[in-house]
């Protein structure tokens, strides 16, 4: 892992011609942000880090490193959470953050034209400068890229009301492996003219192509916000509220469940002070947004839940934030107690709270002494499941709970990915036709395997 492996000097050379000296890293101190992973569970070394800064250099790179036989291993932002962004084996990295044009907002569509390595936030006030709303949303915002986050297909706190990223993709520009550029950035809402590239482009994690640009769909904006953060008793009575409020309120936008431990490890990680007396056995953050104040539904709607045992009302951005603090701050504070195994399943509504009162025992037999932090996106079915204890190559736990979630009907990835993480459990959730057919895709698009080998099928497969 320690050893920098060495590229071909003529390799060398045409890549430093391609994107400029300074654009190809090789200096160890340099390199080290882009081998880490965020978690810090996975890392390696790259034979070298190179940024180009424009498509046709990305399309000259991939031409290199093609006729080479050297794989590459794309990244964004590098927030993503299955050790798919940074090497394992001496691989390149193509860091992509020097993409970031951000074309005018065509209001008249509400789309815009995104590079791929335009940052979320910078994106989300882009839109809401023109009165729009970019509605994918994630704690990772300041650092994810529209390339990444289109390569994981992310989900984030908005799935409910406006779909992942892939529901915001009305174009994609990318790079396939042998350099070659595809293109259909054009804005057309209707395109049935064969087979559609980008939806294929978006959750395929760098395998299938580099995203260079996107043309994405922007919604109205909705600037009046009400957030409410509530106790009841479980995971159940949760659910309940969920059926319940889903069908009242129609601009329901997020709906996030969380518990005790999270909680207290929330507030010793941040200046955050536990927001009820008495903690209850579930929290839900519930919020709405609407082009008018949504606030007197939310509360009329909530005041018809008899699950409701706490309730704490946020009309102003502040108190919102605050409210949301508490969630949001659930990743970092993990980070800080440890190096987590990030397990991001979902589960059918109907088996979501038998799963969650089962999986932290399932855990604690397989592993003495770990300890699983659950949050997630509730009206999604999709939790995030942080288990602390186990070393990194430690995976007796990650196996209980995606056999679990495969036997209750779940899928192992909701949103991050398969990544490296969990490339050995793919057989319990997707079928061999499945597995087949996605094969044949990877064959034909990269037959000689350059694009972020290992990712979603395994190194050995
Ligand atoms: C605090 C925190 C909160 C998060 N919350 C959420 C959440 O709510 N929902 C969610 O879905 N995720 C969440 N994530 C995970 C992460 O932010 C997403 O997976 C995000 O989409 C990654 O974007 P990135 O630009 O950082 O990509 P990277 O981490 O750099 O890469 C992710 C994957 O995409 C590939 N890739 C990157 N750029 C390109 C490109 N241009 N072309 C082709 N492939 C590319 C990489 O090879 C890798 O496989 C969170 C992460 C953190 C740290």
């Amino acid at each position: 892992v320690n050893e920098r492996p060495r590229l071909d000097a003529a390799v060398l050379a045409a890549l430093r011609a391609v994107a400029g000296e300074a654009h190809v890293i090789d200096d160890p101190e340099l390199a080290a942000s882009y081998e880490t992973d965020w978690t810090r569970r996975f890392s390696g070394r790259a034979s070298v880090v190179v940024r180009p800064g424009s498509t046709a250099e990305v399309a000259a790179v991939l031409s290199v490193c093609h006729d080479a036989g050297i794989p590459v291993v794309p990244q964004g932002g590098n927030t993503g959470l299955v050790g798919a962004s940074v090497p394992r084996r001496g691989e390149v990295v193509l860091g992509l953050t020097r993409l970031d044009g951000l074309g005018d907002i065509d209001t008249v569509s509400a789309q815009v034209t995104a590079g791929a390595g335009v940052t979320i936030a910078r994106l989300q006030d882009h839109a809401t400068a023109a009165g729009l709303l970019y509605p994918v949303d994630l704690a990772s915002r300041e650092s994810a890229t529209v390339g990444g986050t289109i390569a994981t297909n992310a989900g984030g706190i908005r799935v409910l009301r406006y779909g992942p990223t892939r529901a915001r993709l009305v174009g994609i520009e990318a790079v396939l492996a042998d350099g070659s550029i595809v293109s259909r950035m054009g804005g057309l809402t209707k395109d049935n003219s064969g087979y559609e590239l980008a939806q294929l482009f978006a959750g395929s994690e760098g395998t299938l192509a580099i995203v260079t640009a996107a043309r994405l769909q922007l919604v109205r904006a909705t600037p009046h916000r009400a957030t409410a953060l509530l106790g009841v008793a479980d995971t159940e009575a949760a659910l309940a509220i969920l059926q319940r409020i889903r069908h009242s309120v129609t601009d329901l936008d997020a709906i996030e469940a969380f518990y005790h431990d999270g909680v207290e490890m929330v507030c010793r990680h941040t200046s955050a002070t536990p927001p009820f007396a008495t903690p209850p056995g579930c929290y839900l953050l519930v919020e709405c947004a609407g082009r008018e104040d949504p606030s007197e539904r939310l509360v009329n709607a909530l005041a018809e839940c008899p699950e409701v045992i706490e309730s704490a009302f946020a009309t102003d951005r502040a108190q919102q934030q605050q409210l949301w603090r508490y969630r949001e701050a659930h990743t970092e504070s993990i980070n800080a107690e440890g190096i987590p195994h990030k397990l991001d399943v979902t589960l059918p509504l109907t088996t979501l709270a038998e799963f969650e009162a089962t999986v932290r025992e399932r855990v604690a037999a397989a592993v003495p002494g770990a300890r699983p932090i659950l949050f997630g996106h509730l009206g999604d079915g999709n939790l995030h499941v942080n288990i602390l204890g186990p070393a990194p190559d430690d995976d007796r736990a990650t196996d209980v709970v995606l056999r679990l979630v495969a036997s209750l009907g779940g899928s192992i990835s909701a949103e991050h990915g398969i990544g490296i993480a969990k490339a050995p459990w793919l057989h319990l959730t997707r079928s061999e036709a499945d597995i087949a057919a996605m094969r044949a895709i990877k064959r034909a698009l990269d037959p000689g395997g350059i694009l972020n080998p290992g990712v979603i099928f395994g190194h050995d497969a």
